[in-house]
C-alpha cells in the first residue's frame, strides 16, 4: 500500500485540464493496487487551484509553496518533490503530464527517484492489477507494451487523452497539506517572457468532436468543404501531417505521433489513409468514422463505421443532413 502522486500542472492560475485525466488514472491504479492518491501542486498562490481539486476522491492535495517554484523548472521542482518524499513517504507511482513543458522534468524525475520512467504513454490497458503502458517507439513504426515490475517508485508520463476523464470519481473531500519545501539551490534558468502562441478556436486534445482532413482533400481550396461539416457539427478541425506539411493548415491542427493525441467522443476521418503515425494519435477516440474511397485503406481496420465513397459526394451530403437535424432540434444546441 503506497501513494500515487499526480503532478497537477497549472499555468496562469488555471489547472491544466489534463490533471483530471491523471487523477482518473491514479484512482484506477490506487483501486487496483490498494494505494492512496495525492495531487501535488507546486508553485505560488496555490489556494484557488487546491479548491478546484477539493471534490475529487483523493486522500490529499499537497501544496508545495515556494517563490522558486513560480516558474516551472526541473531543478527547483525536483528539490521540492524530494522534500515531500522525505517529509512524508516516498511515492509508489508518480504520474505526470507528458507535454512539452514536462519533457525534461519526466526524465529527471526518474533519476531523482531512482525510478524506471516511461514517458509518452498513449494508452493504458489493464491486466488485473497491472497497468500495461502503451507507447509509440522507433518514430511510431512500432507500438511498445510495457509492464513495470519490481518495487517503485515508477514514473509515468501520460499523453493528453491517454486516459479518459469520464471515469474520474468526484465524491471525495481530500485533506489539504501545506508545505514550504527547502530549495537549497535556485533554478538555473530564469523566465524572461512568455509569448502566447496563436491558438485555434478549439483545443483538439479536449474537443468532444473532431473532423479531420487528410491528403485526399486534394487542395487547400477544398478544405472549406470539411470546415463546413466541422462547423455544422460544432467540431474541431484536425488534419493529417501531409495537410500541414503542404501549408494548408497550421501545425496546431496536426494529429498523430508528431502532432497531438486526441480522445474525442466522435472522430471523423475524411480522406485519411490511416498510417500508423496518424492512428497512434486517435486510438483513444470513442467512435471513429472513416470516409475514404479506397476499400483497402488501413483506416477501416480501426474505424467503427466506414463510408467507402468519394468524399466530395459524402461530405456535402453529410453537412446538409447535420444542418437539417440541427434545424429540427435533433442535435441539441
Ligand atoms: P495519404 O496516405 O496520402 O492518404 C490519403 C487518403 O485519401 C487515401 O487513403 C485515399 O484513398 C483517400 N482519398 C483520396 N481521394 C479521395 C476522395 N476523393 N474521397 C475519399 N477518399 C479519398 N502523419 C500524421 O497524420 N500525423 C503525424 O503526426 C505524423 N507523424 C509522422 C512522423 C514520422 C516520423 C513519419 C515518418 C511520418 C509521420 N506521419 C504522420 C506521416 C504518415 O506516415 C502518413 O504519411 C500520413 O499520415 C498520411 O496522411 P494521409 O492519410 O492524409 O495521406
Amino acid at each position: 500500500m503506497g501513494i500515487v502522486w499526480t503532478i497537477a500542472d497549472h499555468r496562469g492560475g488555471r489547472l491544466n485540464p489534463q490533471t483530471v485525466e491523471l487523477i482518473a488514472a491514479a484512482q484506477e491504479l490506487a483501486e487496483r493496487q490498494g494505494h492512496r492518491v495525492w495531487a501535488v501542486l507546486a508553485g505560488t498562490d496555490l489556494a484557488p487551484l487546491a479548491e478546484a481539486l477539493r471534490t475529487y476522491r483523493i486522500e490529499k492535495v499537497v501544496l508545495l509553496n515556494h517563490p522558486e517554484l513560480a516558474y516551472l523548472s526541473a531543478f527547483p521542482l525536483l528539490q521540492a518533490l524530494r522534500f515531500l518524499a522525505e517529509r512524508t513517504e516516498p511515492p509508489a507511482w508518480i504520474l505526470y503530464p507528458h507535454t512539452y513543458r514536462y519533457y525534461d522534468i519526466g526524465a529527471r524525475l526518474g533519476v531523482a527517484f531512482r525510478a524506471e520512467t516511461v514517458s509518452d504513454v498513449q494508452r493504458v490497458v489493464w491486466e488485473g492489477s497491472e497497468p500495461i503502458l502503451i507507447k509509440p517507439t522507433f518514430t511510431s513504426k512500432f507500438i511498445a507494451r510495457i509492464r513495470l515490475t519490481g518495487p517503485g517508485p515508477h514514473v509515468v508520463g501520460l499523453q493528453p487523452g491517454a486516459v479518459s476523464a469520464d471515469s474520474v470519481r468526484v465524491d471525495g473531500s481530500p485533506e489539504v497539506l501545506h508545505l514550504t519545501p527547502e530549495i537549497r539551490q535556485a533554478g538555473r534558468r530564469r523566465l524572461l517572457r512568455t509569448v502566447e502562441a496563436t491558438r485555434g478556436k478549439v483545443d483538439l486534445a479536449h474537443a468532444p468532436i473532431i473532423v479531420a482532413v487528410g491528403r485526399g482533400i486534394g487542395s487547400k481550396e477544398n478544405l472549406a468543404l470539411v470546415q463546413e461539416l466541422a462547423d455544422a457539427l460544432g467540431a474541431a478541425l484536425g488534419a493529417s501531417r501531409p495537410v500541414v506539411d503542404a501549408g494548408w493548415l497550421p501545425f496546431e491542427h496536426q494529429i498523430g505521433s508528431s502532432g497531438q493525441t486526441v480522445a474525442p467522443k466522435l472522430y471523423i476521418a475524411v480522406g485519411i489513409s490511416g498510417a500508423m503515425q496518424h492512428v497512434v494519435g486517435i486510438r483513444g477516440s470513442k467512435v471513429i468514422v472513416a470516409i475514404n474511397k479506397d476499400p483497402e485503406a488501413p483506416i477501416f481496420k480501426i474505424a467503427h463505421y466506414g463510408i467507402i465513397e468519394d468524399l466530395f459526394k459524402v461530405v456535402p451530403a453529410l453537412t446538409r443532413k447535420v444542418r437539417e437535424w440541427r434545424e429540427k432540434g435533433l442535435l441539441g444546441a
